[in-house]
């Protein structure tokens, strides 16, 4: 399935986090683990290699003739561990020192040092997990919001992967009847199978492109939506800021441009990632300082793929709001309108709200006064549903459907697709199925690039290198 070899040096590395704990697991894998465990590990009892696989066996952890710790060994055998290679897992104490000496134990007893994600590339190259699963695991360590690791977690248990090898196994079952056409055609052998590969082509494309459609949710989840927040002060930015996040983190006051710089962080807000800057107000300002937090907050505006613009239902559109219209109109973002203070007498009258209507397709109303309000978000729930709504159309989910997240296995699935599309036109105007065939075959090392297979050992290197070493 891969173009790398697999003969490897026995590696080990320190798999937990550094830093004090109750325990901490040394990792060893490849061919010479049970030599070494034999050197470094002496259980109290019957020897190790006399215990079934995947026993807990206590004893001690040894360098040479000095005691470094005591703890607990398993070994897995070959084929049956999550590298695919003969593995040892050791548990001893979780000391920064003593889990650095066990390590030095286990390398003085003949392992070399396992390079950054090198036990999850030993796990793909041996077909314990595909790409996308192996991507996923590194996703799911580094999820910091909730739909992040349920996206990750779906991935690493092959949501992605079992959708692309069911298209995969029928454009497989289409090169093979094209094949078999072509090379047998006065025989009868493929002409069931004949009949079958335009509407199969047809469902593959299809298939294809919903898996490419769910990109814009999985990015969306995955990477986050650079979000600016902005309106002219005391619209209840900060409010809104805060109310995303989930805690105080603005300084909320009713002082006019109290917010002089910016404020970004991530934040879970319908099931999409938003990475949210909270601006200074937009507006005519003499302040110096509070002139460069808003010159930074036009900037900030210029790079969004988001920009979250905030008006006061309890005041009436002013200049400041004009300039706040001008800057979205400008910007080439997705917007959204909130208009706050919806608890307030309205001062926002019908021609104020159309001119909002002209320059905005979405709009919301909240109250973000109070931060325990009913609907659990602080007033911003009609915003946090209309951000699901644009950004997951398809109502995704993203911890049990197939969901791409990857720019590189998007692309893959867009050529994949066109040149299904091409084979589909190919097969309309009564092409020789010959010339169908190496658009389809094409086609097939599309998607099989999406998940990994085929792809060269730099990008591989690339993909393991992000992750930590012991992963
Ligand atoms: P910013 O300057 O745009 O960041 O605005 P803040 O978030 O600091 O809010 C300005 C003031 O408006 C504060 O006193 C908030 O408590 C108040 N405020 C924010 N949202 C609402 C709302 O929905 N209703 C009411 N009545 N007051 C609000």
């Amino acid at each position: 399935m891969s173009v790398i070899s697999n003969n490897f040096d026995t590696v080990a590395a320190v798999s937990t986090p550094r830093g004090k704990g109750g325990i901490a697991v040394v990792r060893i894998s490849g061919e010479n683990t049970e030599k070494i465990v034999e050197k470094c590990f002496v259980p109290y009892g019957k020897p190790i290699l006399s215990r079934a696989p995947r026993s807990a066996v206590y004893g001690k952890i040894v360098n040479g003739d000095d005691i470094i710790d005591t703890g607990i060994c398993v070994l897995f055998a070959n084929g049956a561990s999550f590298t695919g290679e003969p593995m040892a897992e050791i548990s001893c104490h979780g000391g920064i020192l003593v889990t650095s000496r066990v390590l030095e134990a286990v390398i003085a007893a003949g392992a070399s040092a396992a390079s950054p994600g090198e036990f999850t590339k030993r796990a793909f190259i041996n077909g314990k997990l595909t790409l996308s699963e192996a991507e996923a695991v590194g996703k799911l360590i580094d999820a910091d919001t909730v739909s992040k690791a349920e996206l990750a977690s779906g991935a690493a248990r092959g949501n992605l992967s079992r959708s692309l090898s069911a298209l995969d196994g029928e454009l497989y079952g289409v090169m093979t009847a094209l094949w078999a056409a072509v090379d047998y055609p006065e025989e009868d052998v493929g002409s069931e199978g004949e009949d079958n590969i335009y509407p199969v082509v047809c469902r593959v494309l299809e298939g294809v492109r919903r898996l490419a459609d769910t990109y814009k949710t999985g990015r969306a989840v995955s990477d986050g939506i650079r979000t600016v927040i902005c309106g002219k002060p005391n619209v209840g930015k900060s409010s809104l800021y805060n109310a995303l996040m989930g805690e105080d983190r603005a300084i909320v006051t009713d002082v006019a441009g109290t917010t002089r710089d910016f404020l970004e962080d991530t934040a879970d807000v319908g099931g999409i990632t938003l990475v949210i800057t909270d601006t200074a107000g937009i507006r005519d300002s003499h302040d110096e300082i509070e002139k460069i937090g808003i010159e930074r907050a036009l900037t900030k505006l210029e790079e969004a793929e988001l920009v979250i613009c905030m008006f006061d239902m309890s005041r009436g559109l002013d200049s400041e709001d004009e300039e706040v219209l001008a800057a979205a109109e400008r910007s080439a973002a997705e917007k959204i309108c909130v208009i706050n203070k919806c608890d307030l007498e309205r001062k926002l009258d019908d021609a104020a709200l159309k001119r909002l209507g002209d320059v905005f397709e979405n709009i919301v109303e909240v109250s973000l006064k109070d931060r325990g309000a009913e609907d659990g978000k602080g007033g911003a729930a009609a915003l946090a549903e209309k951000i699901s709504e644009m950004y997951n159309s398809e109502k995704l989910n993203v911890n049990t459907d197939a969901v791409v997240w990857d720019a590189a296995q998007k692309a893959s699935l867009d050529r994949c697709a066109e040149m299904l599309a091409e084979a589909k036109r190919e097969l309309e105007r009564g092409a020789p199925l010959d010339v169908v065939g190496v658009i389809c075959e094409g086609a097939l090392g599309e998607m099989r690039m999406a998940d990994g297979a085929g792809v060269s050992e730099d990008i591989i290197d690339g993909i393991f290198s992000r992750f930590c070493v012991g992963k």
